[in-house]
């Protein structure tokens, strides 16, 4: 089966051959993708001219209540969303509620916050701003929503989630939304566009999906339209210096890759309730969807004097986790999504190792339960050691997109700030410590190369929503090497769907085109 476009209003199925999308623990093909005979001009001017201004001709309100339909359509078929999930991305029941009802969830948020703008088409953004020495001229800020469309070119690790956490806020500025999902994975994001396409719950040209390559589709973006890439950041590099996208000032938000870390204080002793919340939460993160999660732990820093007791009790846990076929239901840790992803996660492990000693696994030859190590993407989760703090170099530059951290001592705070830095820009860091002191230098020593902090101690316990966890209340992206983008954080992600202008007049006219208006405040409520 190929899997078809939608563009224009229409079903299209993409001329050739296509690229096979596989099963990850078989090696079975499943379908194929092609985006070639596809005019993606034409596909963005339809979404521009047909489903942009439908969707305007809306207030805020009534879109978020098309969220609410979305959400409860995605969970009347999560079964079969599952099994996608299953059979294309080798994800385990756990691998698939993350993506899945992480979608749902963030459509629900999103539906219920957008109602608390009422029917309003736009927002306007504080007072008036004296012009004159009278009344008679003023200035107004307004945020307008954008006439373009919103371009969304995804990666291969959330195809559920990593469309809707985007469509969500887009969709509710009254911007339409084309997706372009990564190759391997895309089958789950073209179902789900199927279904909500079929169901009728947006405009026409609210919603397209273009499967396979970007081809040209850059150089068609405008003005008006905003293009939101999450991916490697090579490949991000390539689209902040697409000639067009620089010579039209488009709009560009950028979730890249993050060598994250987790920071133990020095309060984080073995018998400590912040040593066992830190193991657990580092087992979690190596082995939830086998790693392969932008915000996952990648290093982990540790006071010098217990590194060693912390990796030998991640160690013991990582050692009962089964790694395997999702279908059977004690295994813990499924594959990679693809032999080209298991040959870069061998290549990144091998640079590691250049550096840092081997704790556990790591073995390119272990057996998975029930699949066969040469038709399949299993890696074996694996937590090194490096003991050569700032002097290290691939611990601190390669992200190993895979069941992989590596433990590193640190000497002192100032220490653990150096080397948390040293990830040049990180979506997230989470820290282990109740001690008023060491947090009181080490968040804001950090904040300003992290987009999200997590700070867990004996009284948070168990109640925190995890470490690699993107709750859409909260700010997802980060600085310098993740990206510099910025997502979600509730209604102020609606900001990047609108621009700010300021309009200066007579009070008449600024009444007037305030008195539908929302406040632009509600977006930080
Ligand atoms: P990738 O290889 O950079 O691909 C990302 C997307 O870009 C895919 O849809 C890909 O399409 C497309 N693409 C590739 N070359 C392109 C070009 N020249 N023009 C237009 N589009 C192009 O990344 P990936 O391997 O899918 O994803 C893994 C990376 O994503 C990891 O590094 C991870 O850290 C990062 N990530 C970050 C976040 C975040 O929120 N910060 C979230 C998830 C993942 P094809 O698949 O068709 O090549």
């Amino acid at each position: 089966m190929k899997l078809a476009n939608y563009v224009y209003g229409e079903w299209v199925e993409g001329v050739g051959e296509g690229t096979a999308l596989r099963d990850p623990v078989t090696g079975e093909q499943l379908v194929t993708v092609s985006s070639d005979g596809i005019d993606v001009r034409r596909a963005l001017d339809f979404a521009r001219r047909t489903g942009g201004p439908a969707l305007r001709a809306q207030g805020y309100e009534a879109r978020a209540a098309m969220l609410d339909a979305i959400a409860k359509l995605l969970a009347a078929n999560r079964a079969e969303y599952f099994d996608i999930a299953l059979r294309n991305s080798g994800a385990t029941e756990a691998d698939c509620g993350f993506d899945v009802d992480g979608a749902i969830f963030t459509l629900k948020t999103y539906a219920r916050a957008g109602k608390t703008l009422g029917a309003a088409r736009h927002l306007k953004e504080g007072g008036r701003a004296p012009l004159a020495k009278t009344d008679a001229f003023q200035g107004q800020h307004f945020l307008m929503p954008l006439t373009g469309v919103a371009v969304f070119i995804n990666a291969f690790n959330f195809p559920a989630w990593g469309l809707w956490e985007k469509a969500a806020p887009a969709l509710l500025a009254g911007v339409p939304v084309l997706v372009k999902p990564a190759t391997p994975t895309a089958w789950l994001t073209q179902r789900m566009v199927e279904d909500v396409v079929r169901a009728g719950i947006l405009p026409a040209g609210a919603l397209s999906i273009v499967c396979g390559s970007a081809r040209d589709l850059l150089d068609h973006v405008e003005e008006c339209d905003v293009v939101s890439f999450t991916g490697s950041a090579d490949t991000a590099a390539r689209m902040r210096t697409h000639p067009n996208v620089v010579a039209r000032s488009v709009r560009v938000n950028i979730e890249a890759d993050s060598v994250n870390s987790a920071i133990l204080g020095p309060d984080a002793r073995p018998g400590a309730p912040e040593f066992d919340l830190a193991v657990k939460e580092i087992v979690r993160e190596m082995t939830i969807k086998a790693g392969q999660k932008c915000t996952a732990i990648r290093r982990v820093l540790a006071p010098a004097g217990v590194a060693r007791s912390l990796a030998d009790a991640v160690a013991s846990k990582l050692a009962g986790c089964k790694v395997g076929n999702p279908r059977n239901e004690a295994v813990r840790v499924g594959p990679l999504v693809s032999k080209a992803q298991q040959a870069a996660a061998f290549e990144g492990i091998a640079k590691l190792r250049e550096e840092c000693d081997t704790v556990f696994g790591g073995d390119p030859a272990f057996e998975p339960v029930d699949a066969h190590g040469e038709d399949s993407a299993f890696v074996q989760p694996t937590l090194l050691y490096c003991d050569k703090g700032l002097d290290a170099r691939f611990v601190h530059d390669v992200e190993v997109f895979g069941p992989v951290a590596t433990i590193l001592p640190y000497a002192d705070t100032a220490d653990a700030i150096a080397l948390a830095r040293r990830g040049r820009g990180s979506l997230v860091a989470s820290v282990y410590s109740g001690d008023a002191g060491f947090l009181g230098e080490l968040v804001p020593g950090i904040a300003d190369l992290h987009g999200r902090v997590m700070v867990v101690d004996a009284a948070v316990g168990s109640q925190h929503t995890g470490h690699g966890n993107v709750m859409p209340n909260c700010l997802h992206g980060g600085p310098g090497r993740a990206g510099g983008g910025e997502e979600l954080g509730g209604l102020r992600a609606l900001a990047m769907y609108h621009r700010r202008v300021v309009v200066q007049g007579g009070p008449a006219l600024l009444d007037a085109l305030s008195r539908d208006a929302a406040d632009a405040a509600l977006l930080d409520a």
